[in-house]
């Protein structure tokens, strides 16, 4: 084991030696991030006539580079900060001081799909991602403590964002290249919605990969206005038919992208079903190729079916959750308006929903037309299986997983650089799981500094954050979201090494962000027997349609008050507004748990608890989702919660069915439990984050995940790559052959 004074480091020395290496392009324009010779090899990879590379879909992609930036690490670390090239001087300035936020996201499922695709990037395997690009952003996220959150569009340009390029017209240098997407109403005629395209590089760790992401740009002058205002906000659902617009506007620009950019993936990777009208359009295709021209006045339900079945060899979908809401249904009435009798004749075959006959269900379309059905954790796998018996054999679980080197802090990231046993780190999760430390007191130490590090950088945040909203609150009508703003300020700060507990997420109402405080005077009594001190910091979002969720981050705000009161100020409840990769970063590395008190089996997967077991940092959660996965008793963190057999209630987000006098009472014996061993025990609470380091990141990361779905791909590979594929496989198997727990099984 190197001591600090001895630093090396175990990032691989990249072979490139100036600025001017990293620009790079073909016909679409000139990019920034890879050498050319690497953009080619990629690019070719991508077009080539063997179809031999994967189109991952996905509504929502979370990458924004200032949480992971290897080009950035890299000028930095080499100082090649100037070039004696106007041009090439401009992009990195830019790339250097240039907004480094693209808020194309809402929450885990965008985020686990920028995970996933710089894991693909870093182990080499050939996939573009396509997304939507959202120019007012998903919405920003202001709080005020008597109205609650109030949300308004993102100021944001992807023009200025330096990791963003626009694709140009290969056929009028200079000009943007426009791809055209036709949309069809009841009478057959089609629309052209008109696309800029914009693409960002997933760029690997080693720089020698790179994933792009084509993010289609439908809020342009020549689209018409109903789709220019459907493609402004991610889930923009103002209205049932702007939403089934903006799912078509994915789903149906996908083909047309491909082609313009004479990219020839042969498997698509539907993540959720938001995407899944390609399915429609590929099946049209097949049917005019195997019947000719006139396919729609010939065609039989047999010929759509054999259709359906060759279509479905190119389809690879995940579903994410168990929830109905996040299933898609349309009227029928609605898309007899938007699409022509012949998608009605395929949609009634194959998107038809015996519960709700007047609508078309596109989850169960999705479920129907495809290769491979996964879902994101055993125990979610389970529950689809019940959801869709029709397909139940073929749901396997790929447990989701997080970027290990997006997700583990700077400070933590600089110990396992300087610890030989761990070299390595970077390119193989793995060696965590063989981390055989001749002195472990002596990093067990190295990692509490890192921890007490974080944690102070993220009081500091919350400190400086609360004296901001003090000053505001004389110059604007907001009022801050925190109680602590308005006391004197010398109450009104919290300190480092105070047990700090996390909890940031969407606000959905089956994630029961308030259920810890059910019983505020039983949580204050535990904190007063024993003087205890403790922090509850909150973020997450609500949809700005949630009502029921708004009033959830409402109650958050409306709870600080009293507690604080009567826990005598041992007690401290911090609302964070704006959560961002960024924020999610901080909390995560910074707090001493992360709680997750969702009523199970409602969150599938559940992705924040997996960035904190990168850090090391203890969950203190519900067994639902990964956790299932990731508790080993008295070894990784805590459970509390209902743990019993699943039935028809359990998929219910009735108030009345969500459990809280029962589970928010396991918490309340359990916390004491962890307060003694945080504030009496440090020792073992660190040999706690130790066990996380070694039994949760070799499990819970992309690089195993991508692994385990490449396996679903139709893919030739390179022996470099399969050699890799097959040692992230080895780390885990999620669809293990563990027989289900008899006691899951009841009737439902
Ligand atoms: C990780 C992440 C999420 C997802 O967290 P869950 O635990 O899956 O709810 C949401 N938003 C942001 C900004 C994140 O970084």
């Amino acid at each position: 084991m190197r001591h600090p004074e001895t630093t090396v480091t175990n990032k691989k020395p990249i072979n490139i030696h100036s600025v001017e290496e990293l620009t790079c392009g073909n016909t679409f324009g000139t990019f920034f991030g890879v050498p050319q010779p690497v953009f080619d090899r990629v690019w070719q990879e991508l077009s080539s006539p063997k179809k031999n590379s994967v189109a991952y879909v996905s509504m929502e992609i979370g990458a924004d580079p200032d949480i992971f930036h290897p080009v950035q690490d890299f000028l930095k670390e080499k100082k090649y900060t100037k070039s004696t090239d106007p041009n090439i001087q401009k992009i990195l300035d830019s790339y250097l001081q240039g907004p480094r936020k693209i808020p194309n996201y809402s929450g885990g499922l965008g985020v686990l799909a920028g995970d996933t695709l710089k894991s693909f990037a870093d182990t080499h395997i050939p996939v573009i991602a396509v997304s939507l690009l959202y120019r007012e952003g998903y919405f920003s996220q202001l709080v005020d403590s008597r109205v609650g959150q109030i949300d308004q569009a993102t100021n944001w340009s992807p023009e200025k964002t330096p990791t963003l390029f626009q694709l140009q017209d290969p056929e009028n240098p200079g000009q943007p290249l426009e791809i055209t997407v036709p949309f069809f109403n009841e009478y057959d005629h089609p629309t052209e919605a008109k696309a800029h395209v914009w693409m960002k590089m997933e760029v690997s760790e080693q720089l020698d990969y790179f994933v792009p992401e084509f993010l289609l740009d439908y809020s342009i002058p020549s689209s018409p206005p109903w789709v220019r205002e459907a493609g402004l906000r991610l889930y923009n659902a103002k209205s049932a038919i702007m939403k089934a617009n903006q799912r078509r506007m994915l789903g149906s620009g996908i083909l047309p992208l491909t082609e313009a950019l004479g990219l020839t993936p042969g498997t698509i990777h539907l993540n959720e079903q938001h995407g899944v009208t390609v399915t429609l359009h590929l099946i049209l295709r097949h049917l005019e190729k195997t019947l000719g021209k006139e396919y729609r006045s010939t065609m039989r339900d047999e010929d759509i079916m054999a259709a359906a079945r060759e279509v479905a060899k190119h389809i690879v979908y995940t579903i994410h959750t168990p929830v109905k809401a996040g299933h898609d249904r349309f009227a029928r009435s609605l898309y007899t308006g938007i699409s022509h009798a012949t998608c009605h004749h395929i949609l009634n075959l194959l998107a038809s929903d015996p519960d709700s006959p007047h609508e078309y269900n596109f989850t169960a379309f999705a479920m129907r037309v495809n290769r491979a059905i996964n879902s994101v954790s055993r125990l979610h796998r389970d529950v689809t299986r019940k959801q869709f018996p029709d397909v139940a054999d073929k749901i396997k679980a790929i447990t989701n997983g997080v970027h290990h080197l997006t997700w583990i802090s700077e400070a933590r990231a600089e110990l396992f650089d300087r610890t030989e046993e761990l070299a390595d780190w970077r390119n193989d999760p793995g060696v965590f799981a063989r981390m055989n430390l001749p002195d472990e007191p002596f990093f067990r130490r190295q990692l509490q500094q890192t921890w007490l590090h974080d944690n102070e950088v993220l009081i500091q945040y919350v400190n400086n954050m609360l004296s901001d909203h003090r000053t505001q609150m004389d110059s604007t009508w907001i009022d801050p979201p925190n109680y602590l703003s308005h006391l004197p300020p010398e109450d009104a700060s919290l300190h480092p090494g105070v047990f700090t507990v996390g909890f940031a997420r969407r606000f959905s109402t089956y994630k029961r962000a308030d259920l810890i405080f059910d019983d505020i005077p039983a949580l204050a009594d535990i904190l007063l027997k024993k003087n205890w001190r403790i922090n509850f910091l909150f973020a997450g979002k609500a949809h700005p349609q949630d009502e029921p969720g708004k009033s959830v981050l409402k109650l958050i705000l409306d709870n600080q008050k009293e507690l604080y009161e009567r826990s005598n100020g041992l007690a401290q409840l911090i609302f964070i507004p704006g959560y961002d990769m960024r924020i999610a970063k901080m909390m995560v590395s910074g707090v001493h748990t992360w709680l997750n008190s969702p009523k199970r089996p409602l969150e599938a997967s559940g992705t924040s608890g997996m960035k904190a077991a990168m850090n090391g940092v203890p969950n203190l959660s519900v067994m639902d989702g990964w956790w299932v996965e990731g508790y080993h008793e008295g070894k990784t963190g805590w459970k509390f919660g209902y743990e019993g057999p699943l039935n028809a209630d359990s998929l219910s987000e009735h108030p009345d069915t969500l459990l809280y006098a029962e589970d928010s009472q396991s918490f309340y014996q359990l916390l004491p439990k962890v307060l003694e061993l945080f504030y009496s025990h440090p020792d073992e609470y660190m040999q706690i984050a130790v066990n996380n380091l070694r039994l949760n990141v070799p499990l819970f990361n992309t690089h195993r995940m991508a692994a385990e779905y490449v396996r679903k791909y139709d893919l030739e590979l390179p022996d470099e790559t399969e050699n890799r594929i097959k040692n992230f496989q080895k780390l885990y198997q999620s669809e293990s052959s563990d027989p289900p727990e008899p006691s899951e099984y009841s009737a439902s």
